[in-house]
């Protein structure tokens, strides 16, 4: 059974890259009927907040990624790590190491001069026949990891191909500090092991982590999980990822007016693809995931294609949906979503012209506002004649039958009494209800936007 999860350190947001990595963690594990779990690395008691651990688990909610166990944290498992460090000592598999600060910098500084790597020279790892110093009083001892001296440790990465690392190459990690706190790269070996996950996605941000804990969680006696790696995100520039590039944290899609499901879609196919298949559902996505199609070179981040297919998304909403979401964007605003025509035959005439619900609320505000067109629009659009023509409009459409087709034969009729072309009506008609020279199909927008207040912005500017 496959079991995969998603084990986010909480010192920030739930970011793109987290939340691509926990896309197809998740996708994963639904793929072939297995378990997601999720892990909190809390470890990290500096830089970890319970605002974080509470940002990561809304943007999974907001992008419905839901676990099967967990969350778990780690910092809830601190006795379990301890007791798993106590037997790897009683095993042999680790060591107390009481070598001092002072000790090892003077060790670097030598293996500096030497032109030699830095690493730890074993000094208390206890092998056949060697003698060890006496430990110095009142000098508490970190806990080594024994990695193996000779051979190499390799794995078949499921993204980047077979990884192979001497194991001269590692030296003898730290997995307990002097104060008995468990390390980070140990934590995450007895988590996998004890959690049974049997595949781990993650960025390859933690390439290098990886032999160094196989090789733990062989000395444990725990199967060895099969490692993918993706590569990282790009921004728009080809730069790696971060703040300057907009919107990184997935709760700021929400409020830009970014639909989960588009970005779900679009997370999928940033490092993964399916033939010429950009647009498909959740369901879709899950039914053909695999970890071979996922490209090991980084992937760019596209705004553009985000917004396209957001636009997508948004034409396939329903009305309803739409017209709640914007009615609440209006009200966080200060607008009152009352104050003015129902929204959702107003969303139907909208809908298609958006590419996220933040333009699609600002486009609709102007139907709620107490409206005030530039001056400067007034002078270029409701000229004499135009004012004219508008008048003559607004004594029609006391009368007339409030359906698209009586408004467009009166706007009609105005033209020809007038003297001018459509656009010489419609387009001050527009500025001067809405302050736009551009809206959706006018004899539309007039029919949802009612008689009453039709008549009283004409009312305003004639
Ligand atoms: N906590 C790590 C991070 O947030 C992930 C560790 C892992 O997936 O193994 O980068």
């Amino acid at each position: 059974v496959v079991r995969t999860r998603f084990a986010p350190s909480p010192t920030g947001y739930l970011h793109i890259g987290g939340a691509r990595t926990a896309l197809f963690s998740w996708a994963y594990a639904r793929r072939h009927g297995g378990q997601f779990i999720l892990r909190i690395e809390d470890t990290d008691v500096a830089r970890s907040t319970p605002e974080a651990v509470q940002a990561i688990l809304d943007g999974m909610k907001w992008l419905d990624l839901g676990h099967d166990e967990g969350p778990f944290y780690q910092m809830q498992r601190m006795d379990r790590y301890k007791a798993v460090i106590a037997q790897m000592l009683e095993q042999g598999h680790a060591y107390r190491c009481y070598t001092t600060p002072e000790e090892l910098d003077a060790l670097r500084e030598r293996q500096r001069a030497n032109n030699e790597k830095p690493r730890y020279d074993g000094r208390w790892r206890p092998a056949p026949g060697k003698s060890l110093p006496t430990p110095p009083e009142g000098v508490q001892p970190v806990i080594r990891f024994c990695n193996p001296l000779d051979g190499v440790v390799a794995w078949e990465d499921q993204v980047k191909g077979r990884i192979a690392i001497a194991n001269e190459e590692l030296d003898d990690l730290i997995i307990a500090r002097a104060d008995g706190t468990p390390t980070y790269n140990f934590c995450v070996c007895v988590d996998d092991w004890d959690m049974g996950i049997t595949h781990v996605i993650r960025g390859d941000d933690h390439v290098n982590n990886t032999p160094r804990q196989i090789n733990i969680l062989r000395a444990l006696g725990a199967t060895v999980p099969q490692y993918a790696h993706l590569s990282m995100i790009l921004g728009d520039d080809g730069q790696k990822l971060s703040k300057r590039h907009g919107a990184v944290s997935v709760m700021q899609y929400d409020e830009d007016g970014y639909l989960p499901e588009a970005v779900i879609n679009y997370l999928a196919r940033l490092g993964w693809s399916h033939g010429d298949d950009e647009i498909f559902s959740r369901e879709q996505f899950v039914q053909w995931f695999d970890l071979d199609h996922i490209t090991p070179s980084a992937a760019q981040f596209n705004t553009e294609k985000l917004r396209w297919l957001n636009a997508h998304y948004i034409k396939q909403t329903d009305n309803a949906w739409l017209a709640a979401d914007v009615a609440s964007r209006l009200a966080r605003r200060g607008v009152d979503p009352e104050a003015g025509p129902a929204l959702e035959p107003l969303v139907a005439l909208y809908k298609d012209r958006v590419a996220t619900l933040v333009e699609l609320a600002d486009a609709l505000e102007a139907f709620y506002i107490d409206l005030h067109v530039a001056p400067e629009l007034i002078a270029q659009h409701l000229t004499d004649p135009a004012r004219d023509a508008l008048r003559k409009l607004s004594a029609r459409l006391e009368t007339a039958t409030w359906d698209k087709a009586a408004l467009s034969a009166a706007i009609k009729e105005t033209c020809t009494e007038c003297g001018l072309k459509m656009p010489q009506v419609a387009i001050p008609l527009r500025v001067a209800l809405l302050g736009q020279p551009q809206t959706p199909s006018i004899d539309a927008v007039l029919e949802a936007f009612g008689r009453e207040r039709v008549q009283a912005r004409l009312a305003r500017v004639l």
